[in-house]
């Protein structure tokens, strides 16, 4: 078998696929990414949150990515139906290392992002898709590509360890692994971009705004600027039964007719994309590593994008993803075992997020988010989880084993 000198195969160039290739580079292994798409190109998920921003210091690209996106420093949640509102700053967080974050149009922003892991050494193929891992038993040893610009050119590549970043595709796991909905997640979003919609000013200009009411919420992501992405989650019963053979764009308009706060805030803004939409979206994998392969980011699992999740978990998750196979390509093991704390490590960040997600559908975490005379620490506790303080690899904080313990995630059971 050959090697082609590829320490590892990634799957895939959004964040995950990206940050992965730039840590494995900038540690001086070889990293070669197939990515299905010509870059920049659309992606949802744009509100990122303070935490990614220790990744991105660390591959040398914080600055730039300062000096192209607006700076979010929290997160602003309205209550339609109570009238409540509450603002929430990075700065209140127990451990505020990183008081902001950036909103980014992901075309942009995914685009630096691959030119920085081309820039320290990792080989980009964008218009390459993989079609296949290739297995000798239960061992990944590669990849099968189509070269989508000459389809006719189908290759073989070999690599000790092959990364799945395939996004919501998952590629690998919808072929080898159990996939499962997760309970009280059962939602759709519809979302688009505008021009003109109104913005809090100074500092909080940036804030994500998410307005609650009845049937979901609706999220506000302003851009530098004046360009803004709205979305709205409801469940997809909601959907099932409103929309019924409508078109997006009309059915779109009308469930801003649900909500007072949400169309003062869209104000007389101008639509400029179509409605885009994605249904029935968290997912849970039953395994995020084994022999000679890893997951990442949402090839792994996606849980709703209440408190914009996403990316980070895909950021960080790659970065601790790209220490475990720095560490197997050393010591010659890529067997699970080597990768057991990787796992362990995105599956306590991703449970933390998951509870309190939960608890907010359920209800309970929705009404200590607006409690009017809130203690001091439970401000601190929402402003940690917001800020994406989750992945406690050394030691894990005593506030986040309180919140483990009052909101613990419903996780599906693999049997
Ligand atoms: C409605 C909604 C709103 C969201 N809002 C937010 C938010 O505000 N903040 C946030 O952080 N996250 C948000 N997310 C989540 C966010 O979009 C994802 O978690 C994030 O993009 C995950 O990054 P990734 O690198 O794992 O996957 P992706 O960004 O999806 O990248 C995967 C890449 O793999 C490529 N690919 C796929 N298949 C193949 C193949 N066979 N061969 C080669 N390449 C392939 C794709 O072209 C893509 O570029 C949201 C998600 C949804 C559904």
């Amino acid at each position: 078998m050959t090697h082609h000198g590829w320490d590892a195969l990634i799957l895939g160039g959004g964040p995950g696929g990206s940050t992965l290739a730039a840590s494995l580079a900038r540690r001086g292994r070889r990293a070669l990414v197939l990515e299905r798409e010509k870059f920049p190109r659309f992606h949802i998920g744009e509100s990122l949150l303070p935490r990614s921003r220790e990744v991105f210091v660390e591959l040398g690209v914080d600055e730039e990515l300062d000096r192209r996106f607006l700076r979010k420093y929290g997160a602003r949640f309205l209550c339609c139906t109570t009238g409540r509102e509450s603002t929430y700053r990075f700065e209140e967080s127990f451990d505020p290392k990183f008081t902001y974050a950036y909103q980014v149009p992901r075309a942009e922003f995914d685009h630096v992002l691959l030119e920085q892991a081309r820039k320290l050494g990792a080989e980009v193929r964008e218009q390459w898709e993989a079609t296949d891992v290739l297995f000798e038993g239960s061992r990944a040893v590669g990849v099968r590509a189509k070269n989508l610009l000459n389809p006719s050119e189908v290759t073989e590549l070999f690599a000790p360890i092959v990364v799945d970043a395939t996004g919501r595709d998952t590629l690998l796991a919808s072929r080898t692994r159990r996939k499962a909905n997760i309970a009280r997640l059962d939602k759709t979003a519809l979302f688009s971009h505008y021009r003109g919609t109104f913005r809090p000013s100074g500092q909080d200009e940036g804030n994500i705004q998410i307005v609650i009411f009845e049937h979901g919420w609706f999220w506000f992501i302003p851009f530098r600027g004046d360009v803004t992405s709205v979305g709205v989650v409801v469940s997809s019963e909601w959907i099932r039964q409103k929309q019924k053979g409508e078109s997006l764009d009309s059915f779109y308009d009308r469930t801003f007719a649900q909500s007072a706060t949400a169309r003062e805030i869209l104000g007389g803004a101008t639509r400029l994309r179509p409605v885009g939409a994605l249904a029935d979206f968290s997912y849970r994998i039953d395994q995020l590593a084994g022999d000679g392969w890893l997951f990442v980011g949402d090839a792994g699992g996606f849980l709703d994008p209440l408190f914009s999740t996403g990316a980070h978990l895909a950021i960080k998750g790659a970065a601790l993803a790209a220490e475990a196979i720095d560490h197997a390509l050393t010591t010659g093991d890529v067997s699970r075992a080597a990768f057991a704390t990787y796992e362990a490590n995105v599956r306590y960040a991703v449970d933390l997020f998951l509870g309190v997600v939960q608890s907010f559908y359920a209800g309970q975490f929705r009404e200590t988010l607006f409690e009017p005379n809130q203690r001091p620490t439970i401000r601190k506790l929402i402003t940690s989880i917001l800020s994406g303080d989750v992945f406690h690899v050394e030691r894990r904080p005593p506030w986040a084993s309180f919140l483990r313990e009052h909101y613990p995630a419903e996780v599906p059971t693999f049997v």
